[in-house]
């Protein structure tokens, strides 16, 4: 029996390590652990799917190394708009925010949605003011700040363009992500990101749209995306690998890597993807150098960077 199972993904993109950037990659491999360890723990307690992928990406949220939540990178004005979103397998029901300024954890907001609204998914000014009302924590800018995603935001802040959250020698996306498979065979996703450097309007990724960069269903599959959201948008990416599971009898190793490696590619997408079905196969593929992913069943732990 392969159930339960929890992946986890801190984003995907070029990833280089220097010899003396060792201690920063064991700390990016350590973060990943700990939120495994502690997500596994709680599933093979008997907690839901659902409970265990919002405490997984709150837990990420809260560390700055990844952006999402403390650490989250700035936009053209200098600020930081998060996005996130949450769905349950069994039910089907979903939560999401978008746009959200100096709230601490973005995903425990878009869980209450789900759980205590009649929508699906909430944005900006009012979603803030959602998030006062419920009593969320929040923090101000300097929680938010870090001198990683500041340098990032400077090299091309003023020159109209919106960059993925590290570039340079190639683009780098630190959004955070999780999925699982509970002992009962229920799945569920969530994902929570800062976006893109320097992004403007309001802009929105796929981080927080149901089908595109987060989905689950008991049925198929969970999926929590990484990478360059508009294609992931317009590739309706997260629902895709759900459909070709579900009509066209796809197993979730075929499905995932046609998506991410085929049809993604196809369109100048880059980016990744964690995958669980309701039997507990994992999946995470993606096109880019690397993705910080890592998975824990009951038989195997891997936390992977390259
Ligand atoms: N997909 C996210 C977005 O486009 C970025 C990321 O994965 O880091 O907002």
């Amino acid at each position: 029996m392969k159930l339960p199972a929890l992946a986890i993904h801190g984003g995907s993109g070029t990833i280089t390590f220097g010899t003396k950037d060792s201690e920063l990659k064991q700390q990016y491999l350590n973060a990943l652990n700990v939120t495994l360890e502690a997500g596994f723990e709680a599933l093979a307690k008997g907690q839901s799917a659902t409970e265990c992928v919002c405490k997984a990406v709150k837990n990420l949220e809260d560390c700055e190394l990844f952006n999402a939540g403390k650490g989250s990178v700035f936009t053209a004005k200098g600020t930081h708009e998060m996005d996130a979103a949450i769905m349950d397998g069994k039910t089907l029901k979903a939560g999401a925010v978008a746009g959200l300024r100096g709230v601490k954890n973005p995903v425990l907001v878009a869980y209450d949605v789900l759980q205590n609204t009649p929508f699906v998914m909430i944005s900006g000014e009012e979603a803030i003011e959602y998030a006062r009302h419920r009593e969320f924590k929040f923090a101000p800018d300097s929680y938010f700040f870090t001198r990683l995603r500041n340098d990032q935001w400077q090299e091309i802040k003023g020159d109209g363009k919106m960059q993925l959250d590290h570039s340079g020698e190639g683009a780098k996306f630190g959004t955070v992500g999780a999925v699982a498979v509970d002992t009962d065979g229920n799945v569920a996703a969530a994902t929570s990101t800062g976006g893109m450097t320097n992004k403007a309007w309001g802009r929105v990724g796929d981080s927080p749209l149901i089908g595109a960069g987060t989905y689950a269903n008991n049925r198929t599959c969970a999926i929590s995306c990484t990478g360059h959201g508009e294609h992931f948008i317009r590739g309706v990416v997260a629902h895709d690998v759900s459909c070709r599971m579900e009509y066209g009898g796809e197993t979730l190793e075929q499905a995932s890597n046609k998506v991410i490696h085929e049809s993604l590619k196809r369109v100048g997408g880059e980016g990744g993807l964690i995958a669980v079905d309701s039997s507990g196969n994992i999946c995470m593929p993606f096109n880019t150098e690397g993705m910080y992913r890592g998975m824990k069943n009951k038989t195997q732990t891997i936390t992977r960077i390259i």
